[in-house]
């Protein structure tokens, strides 16, 4: 049965999709068969996976608004053994158009079925809110893997996304866990990056992973390309770092 992984948090530019995208592809060349939910509007994980806009016939917009089946929506992305299930901006009319749905809350877990069975892990690329489709993944998800980015300030908002945790765990996930916790865009030459870095530490304990994901200008370049970073620049910085947070993950599930 796949674990389902939510990146979550209500800031954006953190490296949410930079890290579902990159940790995806690294999970796929360890073996996993692995599914990347493009649940961000944006469509930034789409088109930086290779999808074109032409070839989204239905998105994970069908799935939760028009019940359409999620196995039908899934494509095979530019990464092998990673599949997204692609979005379309149509995806930005979702958060008030599922405020008048029945099980709201819910339609994503729902819609899983047996596309579970099929993948080793389940990547769920969130939206910068903490509304209803962030809602839906923290429901659909087993946990939740929090990109911090290193920069002053680092912490804030963080207590509103783990009382939005708190209240899932209350009335629809009982079982919803903290994967963990992940510095971003982690500049070592200046002091200010090592002072996030204590007190992040100090607030998530041994939550927060060991890898530290450096600013690396080859991973903004990426996306562009349609590419995961390992297919864009192997040798970057970049992608030796995200096969170790691959590597982290699958140790912390003791999958060596
Ligand atoms: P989010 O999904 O949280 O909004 P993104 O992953 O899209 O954040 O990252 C925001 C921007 O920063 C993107 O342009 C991305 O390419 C860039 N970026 C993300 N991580 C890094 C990094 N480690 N080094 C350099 N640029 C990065
Ligand atoms: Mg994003």
């Amino acid at each position: 049965m796949g674990y389902v992984i939510a990146l979550a948090n209500q800031k954006g530019g953190v490296g949410k999709t930079t890290t579902s995208v990159n940790l995806g592809a690294c999970l796929a060349d360890a073996g996993k068969k692995v599914l990347l939910i493009d649940l961000d509007p944006q469509g930034n994980a789409t088109s930086g996976l290779g999808i074109d806009k032409k070839d989204i016939d239905e998105s994970v917009y069908d799935v939760l608004i028009n019940d359409v089946d999620l196995k039908k929506v899934i494509l095979h992305s530019s990464h092998q053994g990673l599949d997204i299930v692609p979005t379309t901006i149509a995806l930005s009319g979702a958060e008030v158009e599922l405020t008048n749905l029945m099980a709201r809350e819910t339609r994503l877990k729902d819609a899983f079925g047996d596309v579970k069975d099929e993948y080793d892990y389940i990547l769920i690329d969130c939206p910068p809110s903490l509304g209803l489709l962030t809602i839906n993944a923290f429901t659909a998800c087993d946990s939740i893997l929090i990109p911090v980015q290193s920069e002053y300030y680092a912490l804030e908002g963080l207590s509103q996304l783990l009382n939005t945790i708190k209240l899932v765990r209350k009335h629809f996930n009982s079982a919803l866990k903290i994967e963990g916790v992940l510095l971003t865009m982690y500049d070592k030459r200046t002091n200010l990056g090592q002072q996030v870095n204590a007190e992040v530490k100090k607030y998530f304990g041994d939550q927060v992973y060991e890898t530290i994901i450096p600013r690396n200008v080859r991973l903004s370049e990426a996306p562009s390309h349609g590419q995961a970073i390992v297919d864009y620049d192997k040798r970057s910085t970049g992608a030796k770092v995200y096969q170790q947070l691959a590597k982290e993950v699958l140790a912390r599930h003791g999958k060596k």
